[in-house]
C-alpha cells in the first residue's frame, strides 16, 4: 500500500512506498500523521516536484469504490492507492423510521394534535437522508485525499449506459460477440432492461447462459438496432431458431408451464412491448448529486459510462472488486499496479446524541453514559492493546468500545476481544465516524503482464 505524504507546511506531495516510508521514518525524517490511510509528514522538505494525479470514484449504493491514480502521458495509469467506502443508507433510513413512529406517537396517543396542513416543500435537487449521506460521505473522502495528495481531476463513473447513444443505435452481431466498447455497452442496457432473465422464458428453461437475441432474426434481414434485441437463454435462443417472435409464438403450445411462458412473452415481445427501465432515475440522482457536489470543487471532472468501465476491466483482465472498478472508470489505455491492498472504509458514524436506550415499544430500558469520553478514550477510537498475561495475553489492534468501569471490548479483525483494560491501551487514531481494515491485495495473473499491450 503506497504511503500518503505530505511536507514541513502540510501540503501534499506524492504518494512513496512503504519502504521508503519507513527509511524516512528510522532516521527521524519524518512523522507519521495517520494511520489509516497511511500519511506521513516529511519534517525538512518544503514544495516538491507532483505528477498529475486523479482521483477515481465509481458510485454504488452499497458501496462506493475510489482509487488514486498517476496518470501517464500515453494513458497508462499507474494506481497509487485503493480504497472502498462501505455506506451506512440503510442504518440511516431505518433510525429515520424509528423517529417518524416515536413522533406519531408522541403526537397522537399522549395527547391530541390537530394534523397541520401540508405546505412544506423540497428544494431543487433535495435527495433523501439515506441518499444524500452517500454523496456527503464520497465528497468528505475526496476532500481528504485532496488533502493529502496532490489532486489535478476527478473521474467518475456517471451512468450505467449512454441512453442518447442506445436511442435507435446499430450493433452488429460482431460487436457484442467480441466484446467491444458499444457491445458491452448495448449489452449491459439489455441485461438492465431485462433484470439479468430471459425475456422468453424468465429462467423457466434452467439455462443460465444469456445471449443478446434478434426478435426479428438476422437470417431473414431483421436489423441490428437496439429496438430489435432482447436477452434470451441460450435454451430459448436454439429452440427459437430461425423464427421470428410472432412466429414461435404461434407455434408453441400450452402443454407445460414453459410453453405457456414462452408463447405469452413472445406474443408480448413481437407486438413491440418492452420492460420499461425502472427506478433508473433513483439511482441516478445519487450519481448526479455527486457529480454537481464534484463540479463544485473546481476539478475537471471527467464522467465515463458503466459499461465502459466494464469494457475496460474485461479487457484488462482485473477482477471485480469495488475498489478496482473504480480504476477502471473512464478513458483509460492501460493500467499498472492495481494489486494492492485495498483500505476498507466502513461508515459507522459517531454514536448517538440519544442516551436513552429504548424497548421495542418505545418504553425506556437504560441510559448511556453522559460523558462520551472513559479514561481518555472514546468508543470509535484506534487502539493498540498489549496484554502480557493471562487468556487475552497478547497484542490486540482495531476499534474500542469504552466502559465506564475502564474495561472495554476490542473489535479486531478476527472478532471482539472483551474486558481489556484501559491500561494496556494506547491510541493510533482518534475515533472520525469510520471503521477502518486492510483488505489483502488481489494477486495479479497473466493477463495483467498482457494488459500493457492489450
Ligand atoms: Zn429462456
Amino acid at each position: 500500500m503506497a504511503v500518503l505524504v505530505i511536507d514541513k507546511r502540510k501540503r501534499p506531495l506524492m504518494p512513496c512506498s512503504e519502504k521508503r516510508a519507513r527509511l524516512l521514518l528510522d532516521r527521524g525524517r519524518a512523522v507519521v500523521v495517520r494511520v489509516h490511510p497511511f500519511t506521513i509528514r516529511l519534517k525538512d522538505r518544503v514544495g516538491g516536484d507532483t505528477q498529475p494525479t486523479r482521483i477515481k470514484i465509481d458510485p454504488g449504493s452499497r458501496a462506493t469504490g475510489m482509487a488514486l491514480v498517476r496518470e501517464g502521458g500515453d494513458g497508462t495509469e499507474h494506481v497509487l492507492w485503493l480504497g472502498g467506502i462501505a455506506h451506512r443508507g440503510h442504518v440511516i433510513h431505518d433510525r429515520l423510521a424509528q423517529r417518524r413512529a416515536a413522533r406519531r406517537r408522541r403526537r397522537s396517543q399522549l395527547r391530541h394534535r390537530a394534523p397541520r396542513f401540508d405546505n412544506r416543500t423540497r428544494p431543487a435537487g433535495w435527495l433523501a437522508p439515506s441518499l444524500q449521506h452517500r454523496v456527503d460521505t464520497t465528497m468528505a473522502w475526496v476532500k481528504r485525499l485532496r488533502r493529502w495528495a496532490p489532486v489535478t481531476a476527478v473521474s467518475q463513473e456517471l451512468v450505467r449506459f449512454d441512453m442518447q447513444r442506445m436511442d435507435n443505435a446499430t450493433i452488429s452481431g460482431i460487436e457484442y460477440q467480441q466484446g467491444t466498447l458499444f457491445g458491452t455497452e448495448v449489452r449491459e442496457y439489455l441485461l438492465h432492461r431485462h433484470q439479468h432473465q430471459c425475456a422468453y422464458c424468465a429462467g423457466l428453461s434452467g439455462d443460465p447462459v444469456l445471449e443478446v437475441e434478434h426478435v426479428h432474426p438476422r437470417s431473414r434481414g431483421g436489423s441490428d438496432r437496439v429496438g430489435n434485441l432482447v436477452i434470451g437463454c441460450r435454451d430459448c435462443n436454439q429452440v427459437k431458431g430461425n423464427r421470428t417472435a410472432g412466429e414461435w409464438s404461434e407455434a408453441l403450445g400450452r402443454r407445460s408451464a414453459l410453453d405457456r411462458a414462452r408463447k405469452a412473452n413472445a406474443e408480448r415481445i413481437s407486438a413491440g412491448k418492452r420492460p420499461s427501465l425502472r427506478d433508473a432515475s433513483a439511482v441516478n440522482s445519487t450519481r448526479w448529486g455527486l457529480f454537481h457536489a464534484l463540479k463544485a470543487t473546481g476539478l475537471p471532472v471527467a464522467a465515463g459510462t458503466g459499461g465502459l468501465t466494464k469494457w475496460n476491466r474485461q479487457r484488462l483482465g482485473i477482477p471485480k472488486t469495488h475498489a478496482l472498478d473504480a480504476a477502471c472508470v473512464g478513458t483509460v489505455e492501460a493500467i499498472e499496479g492495481w494489486s494492492r491492498p485495498v483500505l476498507a472504509i466502513r461508515a459507522s458514524g459517531r454514536g448517538s446524541y440519544q442516551r436513552t436506550r429504548l424497548t421495542r415499544h418505545g418504553f425506556p430500558r437504560g441510559y448511556l453514559m453522559r460523558a462520551k469520553r472513559v479514561r481518555g478514550f472514546q468508543t470509535g477510537d484506534h487502539v493498540r492493546a498489549a496484554v502480557g498475561t493471562g487468556k487475552k495475553a497478547g497484542i490486540h489492534r482495531g476499534r474500542v468500545a469504552v466502559r465506564a468501569t475502564g474495561s472495554f471490548n476490542i473489535q479486531t479483525p478476527n472478532g471482539v476481544i472483551q474486558g481489556i483494560s484501559h491500561r494496556h491501551c494506547t491510541l493510533t487514531q482518534r475515533a472520525d465516524g469510520y471503521g477502518y481494515h486492510v483488505q489483502p491485495k488481489i494477486a495479479a495473473t497473466k493477463e495483467e503482464a498482457g494488459s500493457k499491450a492489450a
